[in-house]
């Protein structure tokens, strides 16, 4: 298969999109990016790299993160972390907090971001050090020591993350969260706010195509937490937009706000694409153009 050609090809198919959308703004730190970027980059589990445009440009991964915050709380709590947050996709906003009132506190996945704090707040009680743990742990996935939180953007998040401190407030009340609200949230925005690049990603998201034993920084996976882990980036990934992404691309994946999504072809590749400019749902325009096309092109799906 000629990726290479193949991600060329799809650059050149997607221009006529590139101005719909607009980059995420309720963090004003996110306001800044050019929203006209994008970059592509896809490695084989035979350790082939396919790059396009800006590939090596590192962006804010927002909820991307929250596949690594997944991975480790599996690693560590194993099937007993289901008792804290659920598994099924959610249908609503990532930040809403209807459901969250209705549902008692539980979120309904770790993907939305009560879910995601919930995995912070666990963090935190495991770790003696998690903001350490978790970076040692995301570089170890991606090969690359100077992947590093972005406080400029952690901060400003903080400063306007009204939406994320209610929710954070609701689950304490529920009895969800053990740990001090304002330390839950902080580290929960340091997480959001890592930078990589596509290069980085897709190296990173190797490691979830089951191609081989998992073990990173320590934190080991089976292969049957995985193909788990996998189901719910598939039903829960893409906020409310997840059956749509199944649906066009027909791969397990997340996205997040900075513009960046991943997808995993279990035993195959993992690819990354990013591009600053979202749909109404929060998903990258152009990022969700891109991957329809490439499994649409290759003919290669898990369906
Ligand atoms: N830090 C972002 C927030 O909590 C993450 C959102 C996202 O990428 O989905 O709003």
């Amino acid at each position: 298969m000629d990726y290479q050609k193949i991600l060329e090809d799809i650059y050149e198919e997607i221009q006529p999109f590139a101005k719909d959308g607009k980059q995420a703004d309720y963090i004003p730190a996110l306001a800044k990016v050019n929203p006209d970027q994008f970059g592509m980059c896809l490695e084989t589990v035979s350790g082939e790299v396919y790059a396009h445009m800006q590939a090596d440009t590192r962006f804010s991964i927002q909820s991307i993160t929250k596949v690594f915050a997944l991975a480790m709380c599996l690693s560590m709590k194993g099937e007993t972390l289901w008792k804290r947050v659920g598994k099924e996709p959610s249908g609503t906003a990532f930040n809403s907090l209807v459901q969250l009132e209705v549902e008692k506190g539980i979120p309904r996945n770790p993907f939305i971001n009560a879910g995601a704090i919930v995995l912070a707040d666990l963090l935190i009680s495991e770790l003696e050090d998690p903001e350490a743990e978790f970076l040692r742990f995301v570089r170890a996935l991606c090969g690359s020591e100077t992947v590093d939180y972005n406080m400029e953007v952690a901060l400003s998040e903080r400063e306007k993350g009204y939406l994320n401190a209610a929710i954070a407030n609701m689950l304490k009340y529920h009895g969800t969260i053990e740990n001090d609200i304002e330390q839950v949230l902080m580290f929960y925005f340091k997480m959001c706010s890592v930078e990589m690049s596509c290069r980085e990603l897709a190296k990173a998201f190797l490691a979830f195509t089951n191609h081989a034993p998992f073990e990173y920084a320590g934190y080991k996976l089976s292969k049957s937490r995985i193909k788990r882990l996998n189901a719910v980036m598939q039903t829960c990934g893409f906020y409310d937009e997840a059956g749509e992404f199944s649906y066009l691309v027909g791969l397990p994946g997340k996205s997040g706000v900075g513009g960046g999504i991943i997808a995993v072809y279990p035993h195959r590749y993992s690819v990354a694409v990013w591009s600053p400019r979202l749909n109404s749902k929060g998903n990258s325009v152009l990022g969700m153009k891109a991957l329809e096309l490439l499994t649409t092109y290759t003919e290669e799906s898990i369906f």
